[in-house]
């Protein structure tokens, strides 16, 4: 797996291992990230996703194993300066810059010319929603409009890789609802990895996602092969009648699991020509309510959330002495 400059791979992680002492942060991350793709990037505290970041963007150095940043090897500013872009977990402005000053100095210190950065910090400014408070300097500004000037700095010029270490965190909802929809409209254009803990916010912005866990990939996939999407359908019932043969015979060769406690049919099947999940759905709903049973809902796959907490926890085992 390499992201050689032909590559369809923004990104490749091949068995890295990085410890911090005694603690093994990537214990052998494997990770391949699509070119034009926004990836979630998923796991609970301490998985090792800020590690990952760090190693993308270049601020830490990987123990073993390959990375591969845009086809050029691990990071090099003199090969990714301006090319690779991060939203840091805690982000540092400086504080008595001005807002748009601020996003200057960052604009410049990125490689953008002279000639362009006004015009460039002035679209950023409106991305982010900050234009009444540009002249403002950075101290006065809420958390959540910091979080904004840190996620617009990410976007300044044209990165073809942007981090984003949990960037909608402390936003309102409809200023998180506008960074999502821009984030989701990038799909195509750059490459976006995200990690966050709003599972939902990973679902609805990205097209494909890895599950980490003590420093390792559990999963990965494209969103809706992790989630089952194109496998699996969930059918809720109301209080009524529950026609499981009928819905048994209706769909020979697929498997009918019924969930009393939760009212629910699950449905696995595999997708072939000539019948996908729709056409899965439509025997199952006809069959169902032929029989007399009353729909409460219709769902594809299982939830991110759902595939998540499928994940074993624990803490990452320390190094053994010695070590
Ligand atoms: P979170 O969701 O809490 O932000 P994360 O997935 O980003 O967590 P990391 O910050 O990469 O996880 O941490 C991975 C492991 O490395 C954790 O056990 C953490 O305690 C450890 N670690 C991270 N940074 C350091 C450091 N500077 N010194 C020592 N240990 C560290």
């Amino acid at each position: 797996m390499s992201a050689g400059p032909d590559s369809d791979l923004a990104l490749a992680f091949r068995a890295v291992r990085k410890s911090y002492g005694r603690i093994r942060a990537l214990q052998g991350l494997d990770l391949a990230v699509p070119r034009g793709s926004v990836f979630g990037l998923v796991g609970p505290n301490g998985a090792g996703k800020t590690t990952t970041f760090s190693i993308c963007c270049g601020w830490l150095r990987a123990d073993e194993g390959d990375v591969d940043v845009l086809g050029g090897g691990p990071f090099d500013a003199a090969r990714h300066r301006g090319r690779v872009t991060a939203l840091p977990q805690d982000s540092a402005l400086g504080r008595d810059m001005t807002v748009r000053e601020q996003l200057v100095y960052l604009g410049r210190l990125q490689g953008i010319g002279a000639r362009e950065i006004r015009g460039e910090v002035e679209r950023i400014l409106e991305l982010v929603d900050l234009k009444d408070r540009a002249r403002d300097r950075v101290r006065t500004l809420s958390h959540g409009m910091l979080r904004r000037v840190g996620i617009g700095q990410a976007f300044l010029g044209d990165p073809e890789l942007v981090l984003l270490d949990e960037a909608t965190n402390g936003l309102d909802p409809r200023q998180a609802h506008g960074i999502r929809e821009f984030i989701r409209a990038q799909r195509g254009t750059r490459t976006i990895i995200v990690s966050s803990h709003n599972l939902h916010e990973i679902e609805t912005v990205c097209d494909h996602v890895a599950l980490i866990d003590r420093g390792r990939v559990v999963m990965a996939g494209p969103i809706s092969t992790v989630t089952g999407r194109d496998a699996e359908v969930r059918i809720t019932l109301a209080d009524g009648p529950v026609p499981l043969a009928e819905t048994r015979a209706a769909l020979t060769g697929d498997t009918v699991e019924w969930d009393a406690p939760a009212r629910t049919l699950t449905l696995r099947f595999q997708e072939k020509p000539g019948r996908a999940a729709e056409d899965v759905t439509g025997e199952a709903l006809r069959a169902l309510l032929a029989a007399g049973a009353r729909i409460s809902s219709v769902a594809r796959g299982q939830s991110l959330e759902r595939r998540y907490l499928e994940m074993p926890a624990g803490e990452p085992p320390p190094l053994p002495p010695g070590v």
